[in-house]
């Protein structure tokens, strides 16, 4: 019988947990610390600000605060795959500052399977993951201007 607490797949030894990871070199140190809260989860994303207000805001109406779509405003949603006009222009700066470091990965977006990918693919490049960080810095100064959007429950 698999227990509930148990860990969700194999046991990651300790050599693979204390592996080196390039987004720890990233500077200056607010970048860096950045993309750390990004992956602890620990982040100014309304899927994350939802969790703690009172009342309780449920998940699919934490939605984007940057684009007209429905989308829930999460980690993997922002950075690489938001398309309001703010963020999808500075991700096109961005992706030219990436393209120029490293060729092609503008197509690694452009061809990816889904925004969780191209985020992956993103931290795995030495070479891009410092610009990850000024990136994924930038879109949370962005949160603090501009207020989360809620979806207004229909017949409202
Ligand atoms: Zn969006």
């Amino acid at each position: 019988m698999h227990s509930p607490l148990a860990w969700p797949g194999p046991q990651p030894t300790l050599a693979r947990i204390r592996a080196y990871r390039s987004y720890l070199t990233i500077l200056p140190r607010d970048d860096r610390s950045a993309v750390v809260h990004l992956l602890a989860g620990c982040h100014p994303y309304h899927i994350e600000t939802g969790r703690h207000t009172v009342p309780y805001t449920v998940r699919e109406v934490r939605l984007c605060r940057f684009c007209a779509r429905d989308a829930v405003e999460t980690e993997l949603h922002v950075p690489p795959g938001c398309d309001g006009t703010a963020i999808s222009e500075a991700r096109d700066e961005y992706l030219v500052a990436l393209e120029e470091r490293q060729p092609r990965i503008y197509h690694v977006w452009v061809e990816s399977e889904g925004d969780e990918a191209f985020l992956a693919a993103w931290l795995a490049a030495d070479e891009v993951v410092p610009l990850l960080g000024m990136r994924v810095r930038w879109t949370f100064e962005q949160c603090a201007a501009i207020q989360p959007r809620r979806r207004v429950p229909d017949g409202n």
